[in-house]
Order: structure tokens, then sequence, then C-alpha cells
């Protein structure tokens, strides 16, 4: 039995409190350790350049029972004996914080005391955090499937933004999911592989790069244990940059002469 406790886990005396039926969320102070490092990976991976930059408004960690993170500890452990990584010293398995995009159909997360899940099934945000990623499932809402059958992450936040969707009108914010990813020995393509149900021998995950078929990178693993989700962002357009865009282009129009 391991002995380490993990952070995300409900057992951990730091998550006591914020753990209960519908409850899996605990929103971070500004002060976590945690925070300036997913802030970071959010801001510093909007890469598309048309894209409206946004704000973060708060993140909140993701609690799961230890039932959920144990099968996930399990194929972590058996990633990081697997012959091609075993000589690897520091994070032998690879294990990354990647971005997913979903649909909400509640407004979980929009202010601190909104925590509890919904129970509404096409709210696929609150089906992944109460259980998780499941293969079968993820393929569905999106038909083509450029790797094959297989949960679909990205270290590019404005991508998996273009997969966040808002059922409920009077949502203020958007939210993203950060999962733990069990990235393992990866084969990397340029080319669409739609047929793929695995990674090809002695890989754990198939990395897209961008050059041939994609603009920008995303990860896929088909294993519904190589992955939990970790934290939730919250966030919005950022009206400071909205209103200073707006400004620099009235100014431009001003001084543009006029065509006669
Ligand atoms: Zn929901």
């Amino acid at each position: 039995m391991s002995t380490i406790i993990d952070e995300f886990s409900s057992e951990h005396p730091d998550n006591k409190g914020y753990y209960g039926k519908t409850r899996r969320l605990r929103m971070l102070s500004s002060g976590d350790e945690h925070f300036s490092t997913i802030e970071e990976l959010f801001y510093n991976g909007w890469k598309h350049p048309k894209k409206q930059k946004q704000k973060i408004h708060a993140i909140f960690k993701i609690l799961s029972p230890d039932s959920s993170l144990k099968p996930y500890h399990r194929y972590r452990a058996m990633v990081t004996s697997s012959p091609t990584l075993r000589n690897r010293t520091k994070n032998s398995a690879n294990e990354q914080f990647l971005f997913h995009g979903t649909n909400r159909f509640c407004r979980l997360a929009e202010d601190a005391s909104r925590v509890r899940l919904c129970s509404l099934s096409k709210c696929h945000l609150c089906s992944i955090i109460r259980n998780s990623f499941d293969v079968q499932r993820c393929g569905k809402k999106h038909k083509f499937r450029r790797f094959g059958t297989g949960i679909y992450t990205t270290a590019c936040s404005s991508k998996a933004d273009d997969y966040v969707l808002n059922g409920d009108e009077s949502s203020k914010f958007r939210v993203l999911l950060v999962n733990r990813v069990v990235v393992g020995k990866p084969h990397k393509r340029r080319q669409n592989a739609t047929g793929l149900t695995e990674p090809p021998c002695g890989h754990h995950a198939v990395v897209g790069e961008p050059g041939v078929d994609l603009n920008y990178e995303e990860t896929v693993v088909y294993h519904n244990n190589a992955i939990r989700p970790a934290f939730l962002i919250v966030y919005k357009e950022d009206t400071q940059k909205v209103k200073a865009k707006l400004k620099s282009l009235i100014i431009t129009l001003f001084k543009t002469p006029l065509a006669s």
C-alpha cells in the first residue's frame, strides 16, 4: 500500500471539510504554491494570436477519492518501470499538467460558494470531475479524431478553450480543466492517424506536433488511468486589454486620412 498521501486526495489533511458527495473543489489562494504554476501554464499556453487574451478569476483544486486515485498511481508506477523510461531519475513517468476543454451546463465554480457538482448528464465537466475521463465517451462529441479513440489534452490553453462550451447562458465565466497526465514515452507525429486505439508499441501516448496537419500541440492517452483532473481554471476576457485594443484602434482610425 502506498504511504504517500496524494495532495488531490479527499483523505489529505489539507482537504478536510472540502470534500463531500457532490463537493470536489477547493479554491486556491493566490499564495498557494500551485497558483502561480497553473497561472503561468495558462497564460504562456495562450498561443492563438487572434484570440482575445483572458484573465484568470479563480483556480480550484479538484479532489478525488482514493478509490479513483489508486488506479492512477498504479498506472503511473507501471509506466515508471517500463524499460524505455527506467533510467530516468526525475519524473520518470513524464507526468505533465495539460488542459482539456469541455462543456458545462451548470454554473460550477463561478464563485467560491458554487462548489457542488450538478447531476445533468449533458454536463461533461461535472461528469469528468466526478468520475474522471472515459476513453469511450471522449470521442463522442467530436466526430473527427485526429489520433483515434483516446483522451485529448494539450499544453496550449487557447486550443483547449476552443472546446469550452457554456450551456448555461447566464454564465459569466469560462472554465478549463488542468489534468495530471502520465505521458510516459510519447510517440510524436505530424500527420493524422485517425484509426489509433492505442499508442505504438513501447510508447504511452501520442503527441501531435505542429507542422503538417496541426497548428498547435496535442497529447493523447488511450488509458482511463493515465489521466486525472487536477485543477479548474475560471477565467474571462481581459476587459482592460479589450478596452486598450479599442482605444488604439480609435486612435489609428482618427490618424488615418480619409480617402477622397
Ligand atoms: Zn455541471
